[in-house]
């Protein structure tokens, strides 16, 4: 059977004004989620929905208001030691000292985890995140994306079966994007379960098999990513066609046209409330000739924007 990694029961977490130690902001509501062995699972939301606060009560740098947590079969208010040792945490910041190189600082964080055979450790963590040719460099003269690979390093040292990755790609260029997801791919295929936020919908939509959304403390969302995607309502195809007049007026009940230029034209409507013929006649009345089509079947973005709307 399928081992749970994490389990989240009514979670809640209430911020106090440190002044007048009343409740301030309710950052967590009441959520519950399991992320199952060998996920790689997302949590997603826009600024300040709760994720960072998440994660910091995962990592153990936040206190929960109530609610239950167990991680690799450990509660979080019983063994919380077991908890943080079953979990790895790469955070959003990028915080290493600059003198040293990712070897002594991989061995520095294995002796602070009382692992033995540190040599062997670094250099086999070193070559999962590809940085084993600059084991010796200056970490200040790594680049950005090497950087935040040493960090998912040192949050592997001590060999997690669970690693959690808050905004891993937060200023990263696409092609470094590329490669750290490449890393955590890698990561994943040796077993380990991954929970991740990002802000970067299309990378969520691709690396996870699951998907949660949080939005203001709210659980609004869970499901797979495969069917989060098929909740889309809105479809949009774009047309392109024989130059036009721009000031053309266009209309036909469940359709919406937005004219982009004096050659494209852009159809969103409602899952199967239109009828193409009547489309495509509709275009050929208004003398409007077409030279290509392109379908837009929507992304995560849009499941998102939906969610957050409603
Ligand atoms: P972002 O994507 O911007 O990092 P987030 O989803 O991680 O956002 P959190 O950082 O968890 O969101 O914040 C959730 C809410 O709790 C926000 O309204 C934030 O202002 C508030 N908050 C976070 N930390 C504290 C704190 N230490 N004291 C009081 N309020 C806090």
């Amino acid at each position: 059977m399928m081992k749970i990694a994490l389990s989240v029961e009514n979670l809640s977490k209430i911020y106090l004004d440190s002044e007048k130690k009343t409740p301030k902001i309710n950052a967590l509501r009441n959520i519950t989620l399991d992320v199952k062995q060998g996920e790689i699972f997302g949590l997603l939301g826009p600024n300040g929905a709760g994720k960072t606060t998440f994660l910091s009560i995962l990592a153990g740098t936040v206190i929960k208001s109530s609610g239950k947590v167990n991680v690799w079969g450990f509660d979080l208010d019983k063994n919380p030691r077991q908890v943080r040792a079953s979990i790895g945490i790469v955070p959003q910041e990028v915080n290493l000292d600059a003198f040293f190189s990712p070897k002594k600082l991989l061995d520095l964080q294995a002796g602070l985890y009382g692992i033995k055979n540190k040599e062997k450790i670094t250099e086999t963590i070193l070559k999962l995140v590809s940085l084993d040719k600059e084991a010796n460099s200056y970490s200040r003269n790594l680049s950005g994306g090497m950087k935040r690979r040493l960090l998912i390093a040192k949050a592997m040292v001590h060999q997690p079966p669970i690693l959690v990755l808050d905004e891993p790609t937060a200023g990263v260029d696409v092609e470094l994007r590329k490669n750290l997801w490449e890393n955590v791919k890698e990561l994943n295929k040796i077993g380990v379960t991954i929970i991740l936020t990002t802000h970067y919908l299309s990378e969520a939509q691709e690396m996870c098999s699951r998907i949660a959304i949080i939005n203001k403390g709210d659980l609004i969302a869970l499901d797979t990513t495969k069917k989060l995607l098929e909740r889309i309502k809105t479809k949009k195809i774009l047309f392109k066609l024989e130059k036009f007049n721009k000031n053309i007026s266009l209309s036909m009940p469940n359709i919406k046209f937005s004219i982009i230029s004096n050659q494209y034209i852009s159809v969103s409507y409602e899952k199967d409330m239109i009828d193409f013929e009547n489309l495509i006649s509709f275009l050929k009345k208004n003398n409007l000739k077409i030279l290509d089509i392109s379908i837009d079947d929507g992304d995560l973005e849009d499941v998102f924007l939906q969610l957050i709307k409603n």
